[in-house]
């Protein structure tokens, strides 16, 4: 604790109280002024300072943390790499957004409705458009009859754009990075489309396009399945691989990512996926929900091999991890709470830098929460809690959304070159398919 701040703020409410006598006063009014300034420059500099010179400075202070989270909140609000409130509305609601009992104004049933939102200072989101992996005794092992994923993520895609429509007064559909930024300027909740697996795109590329089309902005490759374009971590260690990584396919897939400048996502894929597509692709990348497995053993936790990858350094991606709060991933049961949470952030800061990690943190998709973190109100404790832990208001600044924008943009940067360059979609088709080749070759 530096006296200066101890000193100041006692001396001047003295001062103001006219305790001191005019003499006193003229003599300490001269002492008091310079202090103050010093104060003043303390306070705008110490952010910068401290990861220099004062490493102290940041987390010593009189103010209080829940306060400095709020009022950092109101300026850089949370991003939240994934939020599955579109599954929850197909599971509870079967989509259909007239009954009565559905209000995003009212208390939802499980972890996100505009009220808590609100409390909660959040400015943006990726709507997850989920659907479940194929079931291979349904539909083949290798995804040929995998239609209807198509069908029901269309119907997911629809159900989200409807909800940001149906409540245009808090949510606004974002593009781009710019987007975001003028949503949250409007002081509307941006509202970004993720889709959560490759499975999703029933193995065709050119249905990536129409996703991108219709505001998809990231694609995970995988959810628990492998598919045909990369490898998962799958739920439970051991999962043996299909691909040892990325599949011929998968690299094409990558690079019509890159060109569209939608986000490659490498939540739920295995290490080698992560690792090929961190060596790979030509944009920053992301992991829209995941934790440290340094921290908690889990094959949906990024190890830190993999994150030496991340940098802004020649050989390494620039990327952002958005930790998830999914108490399975966090901690072993019953131990997960804010502070373990807190803590994959320190870890996964400590290995990549604190530019390098986000908040993902699955409500609505996860069961249960962790004691301290119970919903989307939640946040700022989450922001103070890191304040009290020596993070600067900058460095939060960046956690919140800052960190995931630049990469958007990185995103966005590299799309719009390989565009200007005049590269080729990929026309790629998956091999297995013997539908398209052979009714081509019949029609030439
Ligand atoms: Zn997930």
């Amino acid at each position: 604790m530096p006296d200066e701040t101890a000193y100041l703020i006692p001396d001047k409410r003295v001062r103001g109280n006219g305790a001191y006598t005019r003499k006193r006063a003229t003599v300490l009014g001269g002492l008091t002024t310079v202090l103050a300034f010093a104060f003043v420059v303390f306070v705008f500099t110490r952010d910068r300072l401290s990861t220099t010179v004062l490493p102290w400075a940041a987390s010593s202070t009189s103010e209080d943390p829940m306060a400095v989270a709020l009022q950092l909140m109101e300026h850089s609000p949370i991003i939240d790499g994934h939020i599955d409130l579109p599954i929850l509305v197909r599971s509870l609601y079967a989509n259909n957004l007239s009954t009565d009992s559905f209000d995003l104004h009212a208390p939802m049933p499980a972890h996100v409705d505009i009220p808590r939102l609100r409390k909660g200072k959040v400015g943006g989101f990726f709507w997850s458009v989920y659907v479940s992996c194929p079931d291979p005794a349904l539909e083949g092992p290798d995804f040929l009859n995998a239609t209807w994923r198509v069908r029901d993520t269309l119907e997911q895609f629809d159900v989200a754009r409807l909800l940001i429509n149906k409540y245009s007064d808090t949510f606004e559909l974002a593009l781009t990075s710019t987007d975001v930024k003028k949503a949250i300027a409007n002081g509307k909740i941006a509202s970004l489309i993720g889709v959560e697996g490759a499975h999703q795109i029933g193995n065709s590329i050119a249905v990536l396009r129409q996703y991108h089309a219709l505001g998809a902005r990231y694609m995970t490759l995988t959810h628990t399945c492998h598919n045909a374009f990369a490898d998962s971590c799958g739920y439970y260690p051991g999962k043996e691989p299909l691909h040892n990584g990325l599949s011929s396919l998968g690299y094409r897939l990558v690079d019509e990512m890159n060109r569209l400048g939608v986000l490659v996502d490498i939540s739920h894929t295995s290490d080698a996926t992560a690792t090929d597509v961190l060596k790979y692709s030509k944009a920053p990348v992301i992991w829209s929900h995941s934790s440290s497995r340094a921290v908690h053993e889990h094959v949906r936790n990024v190890p830190d091999n993999v994150l030496e990858l991340v940098g802004t350094e020649d050989g390494k991606k620039d990327a952002v991890i958005m930790v998830n709060f999914a108490p399975a991933f966090v901690a072993d049961p019953g131990q997960a709470t804010l502070d373990v949470v807190a803590d994959h952030v320190d870890h996964l800061a400590e290995v990549t830098g604190k530019q390098h990690v986000g908040i993902g943190s699955d409500y609505d998709g996860i069961d249960s929460t962790p004691v301290g973190l119970e919903d989307v109100s939640t946040y700022p404790a989450l922001i103070a809690e890191l304040y009290k832990r020596g993070w600067s208001k900058d460095e939060l600044a960046g956690l919140t959304g800052g960190n995931l924008l630049r990469v958007l943009e990185g995103a966005e940067k590299v799309a719009n070159e390989l565009q200007a360059a005049g590269t080729e979609p990929a026309y790629d088709l998956y091999e297995k398919r013997p539908d398209l080749p052979s009714r081509r070759h019949q029609e030439l």
